[in-house]
């Protein structure tokens, strides 16, 4: 079957001599891997350079029996150029990258991550808030994935948390300081930061990009979720480093 869809470039790998195996987030099939022979020895063949995070419309043949498909055609709607011209958001998108191609399944469509993704690409292009824009990204994602940390309540009492709580990364969620924990991995969260995470999950991305972080929400924010995702996807992504700073 031929397909013709609008997609971001994730990951790029060089294929045997003169191919390119590309891995894309899609409107409309969610991740794709697809396989452009001789892009290498003819770089025009192809209306694109598959740069990562680069928007292409894209055409490619779908095998039954394989994860991998052809693509034949490729064309480049968007480069996203000023996020190229700054290292730091170069890194930011392309750990976004990583993200994605981490946490979602192939082929299965979901058209909030790809339209997010589109939106975060964007907002990083124009804006300098650089951080608050990636820890968005993280609570979304994690919300249309089906990995939404339990936080509106005790995950052992079940009583409604309004004041300092446990996060429990194992337990994927907060956890009142009432309740007992033993032999887990908690780290304290205040109230801010747990209402910071529950406005970005039920607001609009352009809602989103007002919010102003405090200093502690931002610590907080960063450490439980990079570290819950970390303990989702089993293992630490390439391009975390960025965040370190
Ligand atoms: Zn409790």
């Amino acid at each position: 079957m031929i397909l013709k869809t609008p997609a971001i470039v994730l990951k790029t790998i060089d294929f045997r001599e003169t191919s390119r195996i590309a891995i894309f987030f899609t409107q409309d099939h969610g991740k794709v891997s697809g396989l452009l022979k001789g892009i290498r020895k003819d770089p025009k063949k192809f209306g694109s350079s598959l740069e990562r995070f680069s928007v292409n419309d894209i055409v490619f043949y779908q095998y039954r029996n394989s994860d991998l498909h052809l693509v034949s055609q490729c064309d480049m709607k968007e480069y996203f150029y000023a996020i190229r011209q700054d290292m730091s958001k170069f890194l930011a998108a392309s750990y976004v990258a990583e993200l994605v191609q981490a946490i979602m399944p192939n082929e299965e469509k979901n058209l909030l991550v790809f339209q997010l993704m589109l939106d975060f690409l964007k907002s990083l292009s124009s804006k300098t808030e650089i951080h608050s824009l990636v820890h968005a990204f993280q609570i979304k994602i994690l919300l249309y994935s089906g990995f939404r940390p339990h936080l509106d309540t005790c995950l052992k009492c079940k009583k409604k948390i309004q004041a300092k709580a446990k996060f429990s990364l194992k337990d994927g969620g907060l956890i009142c300081l009432q309740c007992p924990t033993f032999n887990t991995e908690v780290y304290m969260i205040s109230p801010g930061t747990v209402a910071s995470i529950l406005h970005v999950e039920r607001s609009e991305w352009v809602s989103v990009l007002k919010l102003r972080l405090t200093e502690s929400v931002k610590r907080e924010l960063k450490y439980v979720l990079n570290n819950f995702l970390v303990f989702h996807l089993g293992r630490q992504l390439q391009s975390v480093k960025y965040l370190k700073r």
